[in-house]
């Protein structure tokens, strides 16, 4: 599968918003984005004119690197998302949400949702008991999500012990010390903080 390869920080300059691909560095004076907000290439600030599917296609490319999918997959959750009741966009956000490497994200057990990916494509996590290392894993509520038993004692998960959840949405819990969460209902739109307008995407999608 063709996966992008250059510098994150530079997709965050792309689309002029921080994307948070690069866990601490993201908050700190360090970020591209702080110290150089210019789009990257020679010409795209002079372009003036920003055509209507220009603005779509920029919101879906920004939705899609937050979540650091490829077209293919991301599509499949606007495919899904149409054929599913309520509303196309925020069902799409819901989805995306739900799934595991993005859950472990929210949890704060990864510091960027690719260290999140990592993680679950090395086996460390389980739900409800069992190992899963699909991050597209889909979790519903109830769902009781682990670090592995014997992957706990790895320097990363004792550091993560001594922490505080924090920052964390109203649909999830997590307990560093017992390196356990609980998914306790289903988000909504107004649980995922992202400045996304959703139904730009499916506005380009519905062509
Ligand atoms: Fe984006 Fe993080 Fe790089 Fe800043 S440090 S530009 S938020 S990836």
């Amino acid at each position: 599968m063709a996966r992008y390869t250059e510098a994150d920080c530079r997709l965050c300059r792309r689309e002029k918003t921080k994307l948070f691909l690069k866990g601490d560095r993201c908050y700190g004076p360090k970020c591209a984005l702080t110290r150089r907000n210019k789009t990257p290439g020679q010409h795209w600030d002079s372009r003036k004119k920003v055509t209507e599917y220009g603005l779509q296609l920029r919101e879906k490319q920004k939705a899609k690197r937050i979540y650091g999918l490829q077209e293919k997959q991301f599509r499949k959750y606007y495919e899904m998302a149409e054929r599913s009741r309520g509303v196309t966009g925020t069902n799409m956000l819901v989805m995306l949400e739900e799934r595991l490497d993005n859950v472990i994200y929210r949890m704060g057990m990864g510091a960027s949702r690719s260290q999140c990916r990592q993680m679950v494509n090395h086996g460390h996590i389980t739900v409800n008991e069992k190992v899963v290392n699909i991050p597209s894993y889909q979790v519903s509520a109830g769902d009781v999500i682990s670090v592995k038993e014997n992957k706990r004692d790895l320097p990363s998960y004792v550091e993560l012990k001594e922490m505080k959840a924090s920052n964390l949405p109203k649909w999830l819990e997590f307990e560093p010390a017992k390196l356990t969460g609980k998914v306790l209902s289903k988000p909504t739109r107004e649980d995922i903080d992202l400045s996304i307008q959703e139904h730009m995407i499916v506005e380009l999608y519905s062509k």
